[in-house]
């Protein structure tokens, strides 16, 4: 690990004023799927830092890196002042501080993240704990230059190709389930007692498989748009979409700023297209429950 802390920092990073709201704070942090903001003042001097912790300790709320705040939260938010819940006055280093300063320095304050400083004290970069993690795990190697680390894209793919095909095998194993069970039905009827005790045990699976079925055409549809390159390019306004966002949402076709204009505008956009193994899967079950309600109408 040769080389000063500039060269693993995260160069020109988010920042915020201390004036800004919590909320605003919150959502640049959601949107690049960061957990650091360094406050700056109007000349560009780092006056604090604030961390998703100190947002969380001091919203009334359970608040999550992978979903916005409901219209009710907002308006918590929305009063805080950044300058109120930060870490004024943080420890900084450097540009040309060591990697071995920088890590130490973090370890004995026990802090997640150092703003980096050019010679006139003002804001250059930021480094976080990840970023050293990456210097250990990439040893003297490759510099970086974006905010998102390398194969950070590759890897994304790869584990959202993994997801279809766990989801796909499980909707294939509920789909022939379903259509056994339907047949056993047709031949001999459950009486009563054995129906009840079903009922709730169905009723969640079916919610489940439900769920199942849409995070499937997610992924195809994301799987689609990687193939195409275009899985991390905002549908609307061509920027960036956040790697942590399209974790959450694969089927997500817009940057966050975008999805919240568009919430605000019109009424929830169409769900993705179900895929065929989907689609057979609610016939079967339509069918399935079609035929109890036969049944039940019978007793
Ligand atoms: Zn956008």
């Amino acid at each position: 690990m040769k080389g000063p802390v500039k060269t693993y920092m995260s160069g020109d990073p988010v920042s915020i004023s201390p004036g800004a709201s919590a909320l605003e704070a919150f959502e640049a942090m959601l949107d690049r799927g960061i957990r650091h903001l360094p406050v700056i003042d109007g000349s560009g001097h780092v006056v604090g830092v604030l961390s998703i912790d100190d947002v969380r300790a001091a919203l009334p709320y359970p608040v999550s890196l992978r979903q916005p705040l409901a219209p009710t939260q907002r308006d918590a938010a929305l009063e805080l002042r950044v300058g109120e819940i930060m870490t004024h006055d943080p420890e900084t280093l450097g540009e040309d501080a060591t990697l071995a300063e920088a890590a130490e320095c973090m370890a004995a304050r026990r802090i997640g993240c150092v703003p980096i400083v050019d010679e006139h004290g003002e804001l250059a970069g930021l480094l976080s704990e990840t970023d050293v993690l990456w210097a250990v795990a990439t040893a003297g190697g490759a510099h970086r230059s974006a905010n998102a680390p390398p194969g950070a894209l590759e890897s994304l793919v790869a584990e959202l190709t993994r997801e279809r095909e766990r989801v796909r095998a499980r909707l294939a194993r509920r789909l022939a389930e379903e259509q056994s069970l339907e047949a056993q039905t047709r031949e001999e009827p459950m009486d009563q007692a054995e129906r009840g005790a079903d009922v709730t045990l169905v009723a969640e699976s079916i919610a489940l498989d439900e769920l199942a079925v849409k995070r499937l055409a997610a992924l195809d549809q994301a799987l689609d748009r990687a193939a195409r390159g275009e899985l991390t390019v905002c549908a609307r306004c061509n920027g960036p979409i956040a790697i942590p966002r399209l974790r959450a949402l694969p089927g997500a076709t817009t940057c966050i700023a975008c999805a919240r204009a568009q919430a605000l505008r019109c009424a929830p956009c169409a769900v993705a297209p179900a895929t065929a193994q989907s689609r057979a899967l609610l016939a079967a079950r339509r069918s399935a429950r079609s035929s109890a309600s036969h049944l039940g109408s019978l007793s």
